[in-house]
């Protein structure tokens, strides 16, 4: 009877989450897995997708196996559900061996829920048959997408799992994965055995993620100080991430941050791996520290209230940028995604795309994601409209929540100062780069002007009339939309595309975004605090503060990261509600019974004590 089985989840997930209602897809997910089916479950990062399993692993009979190819998130997953009160457990190569003897005993006892297990564990034959002779629920295998070598975390030993299909037929098999391409799809559904099974596709949007661009100025110390500024007015003693293309500007930014009283970390594969556990560890148990970091940090950093993710160097392509913002604000408050970058990032990035010795086909594919990238930073119009697009999904509406949909920014007709950059560039022969072009336009007899004879150029001084940086926001652009390109050579040269043509030729008009730069916009944008729909956890509020304290302490006694105990999102409930009594408690979101067991009567200390 489905709407019995549904009356029973529904049950389950107050009882055991906490929750009221399930998110998007899971209800249909979680009703396919009870009814014995398989399924393949597209959701973003953040989405809910533990849930699809963990719940019917719980109502059917069994244990559910989950493979998952992260150990470090492994533990962080059993030590959620164990304070939920579920049973759980995992296998993998950080257990010795007496640790995983007592894993297999409680498994053969029936005394497991959910069990994790990392791939080439799964398959040994050991455990196999192991698991021949025990009851199973459901097998989830997570990070899906794994299994494909088109995919960017391809892992062999996600091939084996096949095996799956034919040695336990019957048993639901729920793949799930926030990575969407056609091909990835296909490669999962032939490698598990999924033909036939539904494919579940929640939206890709990430609503309280805000998701704001600025250009960097000029000035040297620009870009770190205007993330200083963001960090210190939005989210001061927040945990967040900072990517940085290299090495090097992830040790200094990370040093220059700490010399400014910020607690960040660096994180790079040049880091040994005890640093790098370290690293990873503080961030998980840590209220408010920083990791700044190479895209190397990320896979497997599960915590859900990671208040920002701010990239100091454009990403490669909007798949790398989706997924590294996505890793802010899983919890579902306001969180925001910022990224900085200027005419510099944008010639370098195209210069290493040129200078790349992939194949023309795979040199393509890269410029095209490069180029929609760029076409994004540079838009006037919705941003989550220009990523979702991108991704296959249709916003009807603009979304309010990003820099452009609060402040929109003014577009100017740059047609004639197009032309005149352009024209600057085939005259003096696709050969010099943006700074030359701009004393060119600007008229200044530099000494390289004068050695090459380009101040005898028509385009000499016709661009007084506009800043330098006027000038450089206008040939940014210019690359950025494809219509001055970067040489192999790396010099940093500007060549006219073709697709100049028909703008120079005066059959075309160009609108771009008028110049915005910090200062402008690093503060908040103005609409923002009344249009939110939450209020944002404020340290400054002292109710919020002393519950955190609470948490911090009980997970300090425990050893488990703070928003094991309790979600940020729950306590800020509970401080705005301020229940006072344990039945009130409960119907906060996120308090299931075991927690409201073990912990409500310290918080409700709290609460009463504030009043
Ligand atoms: P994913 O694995 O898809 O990245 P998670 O399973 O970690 O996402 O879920 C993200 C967050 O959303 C978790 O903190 C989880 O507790 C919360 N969550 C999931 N489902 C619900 C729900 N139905 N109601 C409220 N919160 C939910
Ligand atoms: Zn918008």
């Amino acid at each position: 009877m489905p709407q019995d089985l549904l009356a029973r989840a529904l049950e389950t997930l107050h009882a055991v989450w906490g929750y009221s209602a399930f998110r998007g897809v899971q209800e249909e997910v979680v009703m396919r897995a009870l009814q014995g089916g398989h399924a393949l479950v597209l959701m973003p990062t953040g989405g809910g997708k533990s849930l699809c399993y963990q719940l019917p692993a719980l109502l059917r009979s069994g244990v559910g196996v989950v493979v998952s190819p992260l150990i470090a998130l492994m533990k962080d997953q059993v030590d959620t559900l164990r304070q939920l009160g579920v049973r759980a457990a995992y296998l993998n190569s950080a257990l010795s061996g007496a640790e995983a003897a007592e894993v297999e005993r409680l498994l053969k006892a029936g005394e497991l829920d959910l069990l994790y297990v990392a791939p080439e564990r799964l398959l040994l034959p050991r455990t196999l048959e192991l698991l021949d002779g025990v009851e199973v629920a459901l097998f989830a295998i997570d990070e899906a997408h794994c299994v494909s070598q088109w995919g960017h975390d391809f892992r062999p030993e996600y091939q084996g799992l096949g095996v799956l299909a034919k040695r336990f037929a019957h048993i639901p098999r729920l793949a799930l994965t926030a990575t969407a391409d056609e091909r990835t799809r296909q490669d999962i559904i032939t490698t598990l055995s999924l033909e036939g099974a539904p494919t579940f596709i929640s939206s890709f949007d990430r609503p309280n993620i805000q998701y704001r661009v600025q250009q960097k100025g000029s000035h040297k110390a620009g870009p770190k100080s205007d993330l200083l500024s963001f960090i210190r007015s939005e989210y001061p003693r927040e945990a967040g991430i900072v990517y940085c293309l290299s090495r090097k500007s992830v040790d200094d930014t990370a040093a220059w941050l700490r010399d400014q009283g910020i607690q960040a970390l660096a994180y790079h594969a040049g880091l040994d791996s005890r640093e790098r556990s370290r690293v990873q560890e503080r961030f998980l148990q840590d209220e408010g520290l920083v990791v700044v970091a190479t895209v190397a940090f990320g896979m497997g950093i599960d915590k859900p209230n990671v208040r920002f993710v701010a990239h100091l160097d454009l990403p490669k392509s909007m798949e790398g940028y989706y997924q590294e913002t996505g890793r802010a604000g899983r919890d579902g408050l306001p969180s925001t995604a910022w990224l900085t970058y200027g005419l510099g990032d944008v010639v370098s990035v195209r210069r290493m795309l040129a200078q790349s010795e992939a194949p023309e086909a795979v040199k393509r594919v890269e410029s095209a994601k490069l180029d929609a990238l760029l076409a994004y930073c540079e838009t006037a119009s919705c941003r989550r409209q220009v990523l979702l697009t991108y991704f296959g999904q249709d916003l009807p509406q603009t979304c309010g929540n990003c820099d452009n949909c609060l402040n929109p920014p003014r577009t100017f007709n740059a047609t004639r100062q197009a032309q005149i950059a352009l024209s600057a560039a085939v005259r003096s022969g696709n050969r010099f780069g943006a700074a030359h072009l701009t004393d060119i336009v600007l008229g200044r007899e530099t000494e390289k002007v004068l050695v090459q004879g380009h101040h005898q150029l028509p385009t000499f001084g016709v661009g007084k009339d506009t800043s330098e940086s006027a000038w450089r926001n206008i040939i940014r652009q210019l690359v950025a939309l494809g219509y001055l390109t970067t040489d192999a050579a790396g010099h940093g040269s500007l060549m006219v595309t073709s697709k100049a043509g028909p703008l120079l030729r005066g059959q075309e008009q160009l609108l771009l975004r008028e110049e915005t730069f910090a200062g402008k916009s690093t503060s908040r944008p103005k609409k923002q605090d009344k249009d939110r729909k939450e209020p944002r956890p404020t340290s400054q509020d002292p109710l919020f503060e002393a519950l955190r304290q609470l948490r911090l302490r009980l997970a300090r006694e425990q050893g488990v990261p703070p928003y094991v105990i309790f979600h940020d999102a729950t306590l800020q409930e509970m401080a705005a509600r301020r229940p006072q009594s344990l039945s009130v408690l409960q119907t906060v979101s996120g308090v299931g019974q075991r927690k409201l067991t073990q912990y409500g009567e310290a918080f409700l200390t709290v609460l009463r004590g504030q009043v």
